[in-house]
């Protein structure tokens, strides 16, 4: 009766043991995955986010983060269109 339990034990132990391995396994490889896959994501929803700006000189849309800002929040695609926009001005 006592050597039934401890071999129930034994096995039960082991049955444990085989378990934590395939949990620490997986969660090895699963980080790795999930983290890139929020990454890509995250850039995704940026890009789509991402408000449009025009060109104060020219009329060009562009992305707000590719465009160039003067101190009235006036857009521009180039520093070149910001001077000529201001030379314009003056
Ligand atoms: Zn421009």
């Amino acid at each position: 009766m006592i050597v039934r339990l401890i071999v129930f034990i034994a096995i039960f132990a082991i049955g444990w043991w085989l378990y934590r391995q395939f949990i620490m396994f997986k969660s090895r490889q699963s980080p790795a995955t999930s983290e890139k896959t929020e990454k890509t994501k995250a850039s995704k929803e940026e890009d789509k986010q991402e408000s449009m700006v025009r060109c104060e000189q020219c009329q060009t849309f562009m992305p707000r983060s590719h465009a160039i800002h003067d101190q009235d929040a006036h857009a521009f695609c180039s520093a070149e269109h910001l001077k000529a926009f201001h030379n314009k001005a003056d």
